[in-house]
């Protein structure tokens, strides 16, 4: 599932006025840069939705009116930030405001930039794949309109400026810019560049860096807000104001809502608990030592422990599925992705989180038929002890169960075993499904005519 990819904007999110401060607060620390939509399959789409900030802004014809307001309040910001983030301003931070079209143009020039339309329909395909949003979704579109709607200001690494949107009033606009310039803090100290050209096929690890990097920056923006409750107000003021929509990232598929928010909320939650053992120089530390995993975000002292992700590989598949077929794909998903492939079905979350615990490692591989458009999904994971790997397979085989409602179980292929299930659904081919000790392989849309065993084994490397 989708990437995040470095660019920091801000998006609004709707702060509901049913949220306490704190709640509302952390909703509203969800201002965010529209930098990311999440790790592995999930992650992929991120690192296209978060790929936002790349490109150098060409000239805009004309000076927009409220830049010059932004530029005045600039430096007073970053000063006060530097001072909560203990960074020291290294350089002045060129800024302005921009209009929804001119943000709008911004955003689409650098998802085309970041993600080639092959890697957008490799997405698209996933998702649809794992059922995780309708078969008639445009990622493409969707992530512009979410983009357009979500932005509220971003930051720029390629030519360190950052930018506000236009239509919010400036007071309530503050925290952002304490975010948006704690991007630009970060970026002078840590350099933020080497985020945007992430190596490809690890997006897991990807959205783990950028959890660091929203995190800080939200952590910084909340301190900055808790200093002066005014600034509260102001901040709820203009969330709640005309122009703030949120219908879009509301009606968003969940799993795509969920993991765009990840770096934020999930970021900002382990971002806290670092801040709670070494405060900040231990953050800017972690800037050396990056969380590698979305595993370690969600459970910081597997990070503290430096507990890495095992290496997990999937061999081609090509030959033994046939003609016709390529290979669109090749990623690593993620404990977070897991999560969200199991509770979009299995609707019950501690149920999900539980089964998702104890990821060791994983790697999957999405190939498409060329002329029937028919798609395989290949997964090979690996878990902490084979108990995590046998409460996995259970509860992938309830979600599969539901994700392919008019699937029967094909006894023919093999007996429904504790660690082996074959099903034959309607339309979209075989899901087999292989536990061999602490190691999960799942493939789902297995052409009918093709060696199950031989493919496996393949998979799992025991042939
Ligand atoms: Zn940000």
């Amino acid at each position: 599932m989708s990437r995040v990819s470095a660019d920091y904007k801000s998006e609004r999110l709707e702060m509901s006025k049913r949220n306490k401060m704190p709640g509302a607060l952390k909703r509203c620390a969800a201002l965010l840069c529209a930098v990311a939509l999440a790790g592995g399959l999930l992650a992929t789409g991120a690192r296209q939705a978060a790929a936002q900030v790349a490109a150098p802004q060409r000239p805009t014809a004309a000076v927009n009116p409220r830049s010059a307001s932004v530029v005045a309040a600039t430096s007073e910001v970053l000063k006060e930030t530097g001072e909560i983030r203990q960074l020291g301003v290294l350089r002045a931070v060129k800024s302005g405001a921009q209009s929804r079209a001119e943000i709008e143009r911004m955003l689409v020039r650098n998802l085309d930039e970041q993600s080639t339309p092959a890697e957008l329909h490799a997405s698209e395909v996933a998702l649809k794949k794992l059922g995780l949003v309708p078969a008639d979704f445009q990622f493409r579109s969707f992530l512009i309109e979410l983009l357009t709607e979500q932005v509220a200001g971003y930051y720029e690494p390629k030519t360190q400026e950052f930018y506000l949107a236009d239509w919010i009033d400036l007071d309530g606009q503050q925290p952002v810019m304490a975010h948006e310039l704690t991007h630009a803090l970060q970026d002078q100290h840590f350099n933020l560049l080497r985020f945007s050209k992430w190596p490809k096929g690890d997006s897991d690890a990807e959205l783990a860096a950028h959890a660091l990097v929203e995190g800080d920056a939200t952590l910084v923006m909340t301190f900055y807000v808790m200093r002066d409750l005014k600034r509260v107000a102001a901040m709820m003021k203009s969330a709640n104001a005309e122009g703030a929509s949120s219908e879009k990232i509301e009606r968003a598929p969940r799993a795509i809502r969920e993991s765009l928010l990840f770096p934020y909320k999930q970021g900002m939650d382990f971002v806290s608990q670092v801040y709670r053992r070494g405060g900040w120089p231990l953050i800017s530390e972690a800037y050396k030592a990056l969380p590698q995993s979305s595993e370690q975000i969600l459970h910081p002292e597997k990070y503290f422990a430096r507990e890495a992700p095992v290496k997990v590989d999937v061999p081609e598949l090509a030959e033994l599925l046939g003609k016709n077929w390529t290979r669109l794909d090749y990623d690593v998903n993620g404990e977070w992705s897991y999560f969200q492939i199991l509770d979009e079905y299995l609707r019950a979350e501690k149920e999900s989180q539980k089964a998702a615990a104890g990821w060791g490692g994983d790697r999957f591989a999405l190939y498409e038929n060329r002329t029937t458009r028919n798609v395989l999904l290949a997964q090979l994971t690996a878990w902490d002890t084979a108990t995590d790997a046998a409460e996995f397979f259970d509860a992938y085989v309830r979600r599969t169960e539901r994700r392919y409602k008019d699937a029967i179980a094909d006894t023919r292929a093999s007996v429904p075993t504790e660690t082996r299930r074959v099903w034959r659904t309607t339309g979209e081919g075989l899901v087999v499904m292989e536990r061999q000790g602490a190691r999960v392989a799942i493939l789902e849309g297995v052409p009918e005519k093709t060696n199950v065993s031989a493919l496996l084994k393949k998979v799992l490397g025991t042939s």
